[in-house]
């Protein structure tokens, strides 16, 4: 029995004589088969938001619902893929329809053609519940693709078998207490629904990202949850490629909602050429692409950062540590906003409907480092990195208030410090990480003793440094002591000798965190030998006028395999520092 149309409005769609449906239902609309979703049932009249331009549709088109929820589809093929809001793959609508994407095209999710070659890892008579590992397929030269016993099954299995199948084809007959249960590659799982797990755990790593402001000043850890907004032009895009090349993550999805076509045209441009720096391979055979481009419905973008999750949670199960990226939440809520508006619901702040929070909240709540379902102690974790882009930049407004109440770090990007080229344009006075603390033993053990220490110091110079200015703004640079300025001259070597990152510098793009220690250690010795020495009344000129000073800013420079240079360094600065001691001694 299907319902018809008695309401079109944009994407939203009102039906009746929908009673049997379920809410979050998929439907299909009219004779263009345009696929929708239902968000709202009341009595026999259900709210449609659909995916599809709804242009030239009336009342009394037929809606017949598929009685299935909104699902992913996830199997080998997901790497690499390019899809939209609600999975289809653009590459394959691209190429067979052109850029605007006809309606109501049926295309499969993931290629059900192409075979790949299975690897099992468990054996017939071996007893297994779901999450087990069933076998392997390598899915690109970077990822091994790991197939799952899906969600409620557990018994024995009766058969597996090597070969080539395709994504449909049994892999393996598993039999459980209700019967031989067939397993194919391609499981389905609802995109609003978070996959189970057995146990959070507590966030006490950092996901390493060789960025030094990141990782000093204000690190994510391991399934932690970060905002980032984005000023045009403060190098937002620069920070989230040199994230997803160097944060220590196996599978990168990224979320893209552009507000206008040629952003997500640049992304996916730009994203396909970036390189892996760990394997030389492109980037894409770790990357799961989602985008939404300006000529999608809205309602596709609002299930846009449901699928990307869905993917990265289906990774993390894999026992990867994922990181998703969605840019921008502000896009995703403005849908939210759309779509609520045409439900005609009572508006919130700035229109925007009040389980706004909620459901932001309920994205950044599938992040997270997780004990995994199965028999083994496996874990795996899904970092989330949402960008925000709020008008005018302030960030009073409803998106970013909502989000720095759940997100745990803020890098908060600046437009002057761009302007001034300081890159990354992260703004030490207002970003800052909760994780810092928890991850100290982490540090101690995986760092060294030293590193939190260094830290402290490099926050309170930079403080002071601020607080400096407001007096040298008042009085000028001469009402201050030695100390003083020997303070704002160590807030410059921070600023600009370390936090200054050049992401396009073969040898600067990536820190290590021994190097970052190391490089910490280097400045924060600069500050404790001339500290020394101005009390013992050496100008604070003739330090900075030494020939080390330049080693010091040239530090970054260093490669890795070259560390030991740091020592030397350390040596000449000392030398030169106690010289001049010496020299201010013998005057006297
Ligand atoms: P947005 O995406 O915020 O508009 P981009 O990320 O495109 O800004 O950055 C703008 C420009 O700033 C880049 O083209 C680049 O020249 C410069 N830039 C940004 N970040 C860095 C960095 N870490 N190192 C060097 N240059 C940078």
């Amino acid at each position: 029995m299907a319902g018809r149309t008695v309401k079109v409005s944009g994407p939203l769609i009102v039906a009746e004589n929908m009673a049997d449906c379920r809410l979050y239902d998929v439907v299909r609309v009219s004779s263009l088969g345009l696929i929708g979703e239902i968000i709202e049932l009341r009595g026999d009249k259900a709210s449609i938001q659909v995916y599809e331009e709804t242009s030239g549709l009336g009342p009394g088109e037929e809606v017949v619902s598929t009685g299935e929820p909104l699902s992913a589809e996830l199997a080998p093929g997901l790497i690499t893929g390019i899809f939209d809001g609600i999975q289809r793959p653009l590459t394959t609508l691209y190429f067979t329809y052109g850029s605007r994407i006809s309606r109501g095209v049926s295309v499969n999710r993931l290629d059900r053609e192409r075979v790949w070659h299975f690897t099992p890892r468990a054996m017939a008579g071996d007893e297994v519940e779901e999450g087990d590992i069933l076998g392997v397929v390598q899915e690109t030269e970077i990822v091994e693709h790991r197939i799952m016993v899906p969600h409620g099954v557990r018994g024995t299995v009766k058969e597996i078998a090597e070969g080539d199948f395709n994504i449909e084809e049994t892999v393996a007959v598993i039999a459980t207490e209700q019967g031989d249960r067939p397993v194919a590659m391609l499981q389905k799982w609802p995109v609003r629904k978070g996959r189970p797990y057995r146990e959070k755990l507590s966030p006490e790593t950092p996901m390493v990202t060789g960025q030094r402001v990141i990782d000093t000043l204000f690190p994510i850890a391991r399934g932690g949850v970060a905002a980032v907004p984005g000023p045009f032009g403060s190098g937002k895009t620069v920070v989230q490629h040199q994230l997803a090349k160097w944060a220590d993550a196996d599978i990168i999805v990224y979320v893209g909602c552009g507000e206008r076509g040629n952003e997500m045209t640049d992304v996916l441009n730009e994203f396909p050429a970036l390189k892996d720096p760990k394997t030389g391979e492109p980037l894409m055979k770790r990357t799961v692409l989602i985008a939404n481009t300006s000529d999608m419905p809205v309602a596709a973008r609002e299930a846009s950062i449901y699928t990307g999750i869905t993917i990265a949670e289906y990774f993390r199960d894999m026992g990867y540590n994922v990181a998703i990226m969605a840019d921008s939440t502000s896009r995703w809520a403005e849908a939210l906003r759309e779509m609520s508006g045409r439900l005609e619901e009572m508006p919130g702040d700035e229109g925007y409907p009040a389980y706004l929070a909620s459901r932001l909240a309920e994205f950044y709540e599938r992040a997270g480092i997780v004990r995994l379902l199965g028999s083994g102690e496996r874990t795996g974790s899904v970092s989330a990195i949402g960008a925000v882009s709020p008008p005018g930049g302030d960030l009073s407004e409803p998106v970013s208030q909502a989000t720095l109440r759940i997100v745990k770090v803020f890098w908060g990007l600046s437009a002057s410090l761009a302007y001034k080229r300081h890159f990354p344009a992260i703004d030490w006075l207002i970003s800052y990480s909760l994780y810092a603390d928890k991850m100290k033993d982490w540090y101690d053990e995986n760092v060294g003793k030293g590193f939190l220490r260094y830290r402290q110091f490099v926050m309170t110079t930079l403080q002071e440094e601020a607080a400096l200015d407001e007096i040298v703004r008042l009085v000028g640079m001469d009402a201050l002591s030695s100390r003083d300025r020997l303070v704002m001259e160590t807030a410059k070597m921070i600023r600009e000798d370390y936090l200054h990152q050049n992401a396009f510098h073969e040898v600067d793009t990536y820190t290590s965190m021994h190097k970052q220690l190391l490089m910490l250690r280097l400045i924060y010795e600069f500050y404790r030998l001339s500290e020394e020495a101005v009390r013992a009344y050496v100008a604070l000129d003739d330090i900075l006028a030494s020939p080390f000073k330049e080693r010091i800013g040239r530090a970054k420079y260093i490669p890795e395999t070259e560390l030991s240079e740091f020592d030397a360094i350390f040596d000449e600065m000392n030398a030169q520092i106690k010289a001049l001691e010496q020299g201010g001694r013998e005057d006297e």
